[in-house]
């Protein structure tokens, strides 16, 4: 655009001016190509929400409103990765699907450094596949639980046939960062797994991260709930973080005193689909969160969130106003 436009004018200005908009011109170039896809991403992308941000090297967790279910995108410096790519349940819903693939192509984002999925549910894994033949994906991870729906089937199938890069990561295991200064650990779940009976769990089994950006963590909770919340807090790892997106979309299961105790969160986020089946956010969730933050979102009513730092500052942008008394009201309309 910048460079059109200056055509334009170069063609009906005196040579000075020619020579003012030559060198005006030479600085846009140059600015794009010192400050690359930071500046795309902050000027130029057709994502209304990601134009918000402001420092071209920020790290920013965008949590796509895509109803019951998860889609996290990872961005810095152009560079993207995804967790989890989920769908809705219900047939009828067919959105959650549009979102995720509209918001990565706001981005214009046809390379996503890794795609990683928290577990086996549909709702994070109903458009994996589609993602891995869409863009260019460079390493794809889960946690190896073995899972017989003909999602997670068909979903093996084609990471076997297309020989997508596969690895299987659990607590202790190493993930390699697209960033250098970002650094991303798995701490849930454990290499011999959480157990009901004589099977994995697949909730409890989520894979946990926690991310960090110069002063700023991020913990993503997956879908994962007490017992690993109980297993992550016995292991004595660190998990005092800014930035909890809370476990399981706000079911009671999850997000126990003991694991918000433990990661102090001044931010906390669900990714929830409005009037979904579950009554997510349960109403005991919310009044624990409203002990430790009052800083909560959730993608039902703000929308797509993202939260962005520059490691030491952080800010959340919303799709949505934010309005903050209608936060504390549970999936079946009961206020705290
Ligand atoms: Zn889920």
């Amino acid at each position: 655009m910048a460079k059109r436009s200056g055509k334009r004018k170069r063609s009906s200005k005196t040579a000075q001016t020619k020579i003012i908009s030559l060198v005006c011109g030479l600085l846009v170039i140059a600015a794009i190509v010192i400050f690359g896809g930071a500046e795309l991403e902050g000027t130029g992308s057709s994502n209304p929400l990601a134009s918000q941000i402001t420092d071209e090297h920020a790290f920013s967790v965008h949590v796509i409103d895509i109803g019951q279910g998860d889609a996290i995108l990872l961005s810095k410096d152009d560079t993207y990765a995804l967790i989890d790519a989920g769908e809705t349940m219900s047939p009828s819903d067919r959105e959650s699907r549009t979102a995720i693939f509209a918001y990565l192509d706001s981005l214009d984002i046809d390379r996503l450094e890794f795609l990683l999925i928290t577990h086996q549910d549909y709702d994070h894994i109903g458009s994996a596949k589609d993602v891995l033949s869409t863009y260019d994906v460079g390493t794809f991870y889960d946690n190896g639980v073995e899972h017989t729906s003909a999602t997670y089937e068909k979903l093996m199938t084609y990471i076997s046939e297309e020989n997508v890069t596969y690895s299987i990561v659990r607590e202790g295991d190493q993930i390699e960062s697209p960033w250098t200064d970002v650094t991303i650990e798995i701490i849930s779940p454990p290499q011999d797994l959480i157990m009901t009976g004589s099977s994995p769990d697949i909730n409890e089994n989520s894979i946990v991260l926690n991310i960090t950006y110069g002063e700023v963590s991020f913990i993503l909770a997956g879908d994962a709930g007490e017992k690993a919340e109980e297993y992550i807090i016995s292991t004595g790892t660190s998990i005092d973080a800014e930035i909890l997106k809370a476990g399981h979309h706000g079911s009671s299961g999850s997000s126990t005193d003991a694991f918000l105790e433990a990661v102090s969160p001044n931010v906390i986020v669900m990714s929830v689909g409005a009037d979904n089946d579950y009554g997510h956010p349960h109403l005991e969730t919310l009044t624990r969160f409203a002990q430790y933050t009052e800083n909560i979102y959730r993608t039902d009513l703000d929308g797509d969130v993202i939260i962005t730092t520059d490691g030491s500052e952080y800010s959340v942008i919303t799709e949505n106003e934010h309005i903050a008394e209608n936060i504390l009201v549970s999936g079946n309309g009961v206020s705290v």
